[in-house]
């Protein structure tokens, strides 16, 4: 088991974040990882939630839109946030911006919902990145939350070569509907030598806007013989988008 080789190197290189507000770097003395004027432009997605996909719903139903009527192939999803304000400039941060840092604090969430939750799961694994993006990049944020979140509860076994990322697509967010529904199918492919058979899987990632990427990745690890995948990303957008699920 891999576990906590990386953890300390990692631990000790972003240690700093801690004291840091993930918004607007300004220094906070507390844990929450937010100042007391981001905090304000934070949406926690403790209200009324999908049962399904764990998005932010109101009304009398029990399902959001899509999982009224359409089948996913992961099982359920979790987050602690809306991906509204000072969580999706922190999340751009933290993808784009080389504030990888912002995982740590995130990773705390993570840990938090997977224990309110009382999330079972064998293994935790991430959403891959391509080689090319990940080259450009030089970190995949997923993977950090994925490690974090593994250094932070003990005896979690992390799985780094599951699902990976076999071409480059398009971003989600600039594509129209239609499109969105094709643009990732097909681009995931399970690792040779992952181990996820008969096992329960959970799924890390930074955000859910459409649900395809952790929909896409969740269809490799079942058809691999993952026996349940649920998600569990930072946050998460409600969207008018319907899961990919026809047979190629
Ligand atoms: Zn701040
Ligand atoms: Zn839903």
């Amino acid at each position: 088991m891999k576990i906590s080789r990386l953890s300390n190197a990692f631990r000790t290189f972003f240690a700093p974040s801690e004291y840091r507000c993930v918004c607007c770097g300004k220094d906070v003395f507390n844990k929450l990882g937010f100042c007391p004027d981001c905090i304000k432009r934070v949406r926690f997605n403790n209200g009324k939630r999908c049962l399904r996909c764990g998005v932010a719903i109101d009304g009398e139903a029990n399902y959001c839109g899509n999982c009224a009527f359409d089948k996913t192939y992961f099982d359920r999803a979790f987050s602690p946030f809306c991906y509204d304000g000072a969580v999706r400039d922190a999340i751009l941060d933290m993808k784009f911006n080389n504030l990888g840092a912002n995982a740590v604090i995130f990773a705390r969430y993570l840990a938090y919902t997977a224990e309110r939750e009382k999330l079972n799961y064998d293994v935790v694994t991430f959403a891959p990145m391509s080689n090319r993006s990940l080259k450009k990049r030089g970190y995949n944020q997923a993977r950090l939350l994925a490690e974090a979140f593994c250094d932070i509860l003990n005896n979690t076994e992390l799985l780094r070569e599951t699902v990976i990322k076999i071409r480059e697509t398009e971003p989600q967010e600039k594509l129209s509907r239609t499109e969105r529904k094709t643009n990732l199918v097909g681009s995931y492919r399970i690792c040779p030598d992952a181990d996820v058979k008969g096992k329960r899987i959970l799924l890390i990632d930074d955000v859910k806007t459409t649900g395809a990427t952790i929909n896409e990745c969740a269809k490799v690890l079942k058809r691999a013989g993952a026996v349940e995948v649920v998600a569990l990303t930072v946050a998460s957008r409600t969207e008018d988008f319907v899961y990919e699920n026809s047979e190629e």
